[in-house]
């Protein structure tokens, strides 16, 4: 690690003081031999699959088999399983009876599948803030992009102004986020879905931060669809979820074609092949389905539920509390956020350090304080270069772009962690 130790009277210990109170051990073989304890403090990123997840996997290992195509028993208990798991994250999104649960590989996933799915002419409005799982599905369509907002009420302010020029007889739809990678800044999911409804738009919520943190219910919020990814919400990788309203989905051509989508098919005299699709989840669930993820996600939906949002929350925000505080008696970080320092958040928050090059800092958080944070732009380029100041056209590479010593961050530093920490 190199650093102008000149500019800089901060020390990363000033920093991994305060991440202490998250400190989570968790000891990791290392690939050059011997193994390292660690706090993890990157769960937007991924969070540890729960053991309760593990063991409902593993008691289910031995028996799984194929799902929808088997007359065996194994057959027939994964296919229970797998159809019990939608019921399951129906019910912890609180969706309504007709909605369909379609289960993808993630939330990027489920955004490019709804994006496949926009009825022909469908505008969409999407602020340049959100992650780039939501904010780069839709250039096929008629995208706007709407301008960071400085507070809640101004996002439903920029929303409502863009809608109002829309034509009112097309469709549209607005993708937002309900709590940021970034900032950890929940945004105001009821007040845009009722803009973007009084305007004849529809809306999908990004809840792979949200729901991991707070309880989401399609109808309370009163949302057309939700996404969210099962690795973020303490399940293993490799499974996602879109739910939501059935007929956008329906009427559109299967995300892919396959087996499993396909309810009838037969050669035609001319040569060709007719195809009927499913018109259920199954029409954009071709091929064989990841089971096990699908069980993991519902497992991690139970557990969530029986653990209690109320508790989960309460207990988050005592964390989040202490960090902030922690962070504020350092004079030299500056903790991001769009919406203002008090503004409501889950436990995910980024800063930079003055006079520290982000990517140097959080290497020496992790090499001489065992911390694992993140650094970088975090997949939502246009609002970190928002929130740093620097230009939001530039273009830059994923990764971390590198600043002198002493010269303002091109990059920041992100602490997350849940409930479980
Ligand atoms: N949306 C948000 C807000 C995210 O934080 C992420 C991942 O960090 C995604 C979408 C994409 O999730 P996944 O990588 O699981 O598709």
């Amino acid at each position: 690690v190199s650093v102008d130790a000149a500019a800089c009277t901060s020390a990363p210990s000033d920093i991994a003081a305060p991440l202490a109170v998250l400190g989570r051990d968790v000891t990791v073989p290392l690939v050059t031999g011997g193994e390292v304890t660690y706090a993890a403090l990157d769960y937007a990123a991924s969070a540890p699959a729960l053991q309760r997840v593990w063991d409902d996997v593993a008691a289910y290992a031995p028996y799984y088999g194929s799902v929808h195509r088997g007359a065996g028993y194994l057959s027939q208990l994964s296919t229970d399983l797998f159809e019990n798991s939608r019921v399951a994250v129906a019910e912890f999104l609180g969706c309504r009876e007709d909605d369909q649960v379609v289960f993808t590989r993630s939330t990027t996933d489920s955004l490019n599948l709804l994006a496949a799915a926009l009825p022909a002419d469908c505008e969409v409005f999407v602020f340049e803030t959100e992650h780039h799982a939501s904010l780069l599905p839709w250039r096929d369509a008629r995208v706007t992009y709407l301008n960071a907002p400085r507070t809640p009420d101004e996002a439903v302010a920029t929303l409502e102004r863009a809608l109002a020029d829309r034509d009112p007889y097309g469709p549209a739809l607005v993708c937002v986020t309900g709590a940021s990678n970034v900032t950890g800044e929940l945004w105001p999911v009821r007040e845009l879905a009722a803009a973007a409804h009084e305007h004849g738009a529809r809306i999908v919520l990004d809840a792979a931060q949200l729901a991991p943190h707070h309880p989401v219910s399609v109808q309370d919020l009163d949302v057309d669809w939700v996404a969210f990814s099962g690795h973020k919400l303490y399940a293993p990788f490799g499974s996602g979820v879109l739910a939501g309203r059935s007929d956008w989905l329906t009427q559109a051509e299967p995300y892919l074609a396959g087996g499993g989508a396909s309810k009838k098919v037969a050669r035609r005299a001319d040569g060709g092949v007719d195809v009927e699709w499913h018109a259920t989840a199954a029409r954009h669930e071709a091929g064989s389905p990841n089971v096990i993820g699908v069980y993991s996600i519902a497992s991690a939906c139970k557990a969530l539920t029986e653990a209690g949002f109320k508790n989960l929350v309460a207990r988050e925000q005592y964390l989040i509390g202490k960090v902030q505080e922690g962070l504020a008696a350092v004079p030299e970080v500056k903790v991001l956020s769009l919406f203002g320092d008090d503004a409501p958040r889950v436990g995910v928050l980024s800063f930079v350090v003055d006079g520290w090059n982000s990517s140097h800092f959080a290497a020496a958080l992790s090499a001489e304080y065992g911390i694992g944070v993140r650094d970088g732009l975090f997949c939502a380029h246009p609002l970190v270069r928002t929130l740093l100041g620097s230009d939001p056209q530039q273009q830059g590479e994923c990764g971390a772009p590198e600043a002198a010593p002493g010269e303002k961050s091109l990059n920041a530093i992100r602490v997350s962690f849940g409930a479980g920490t």
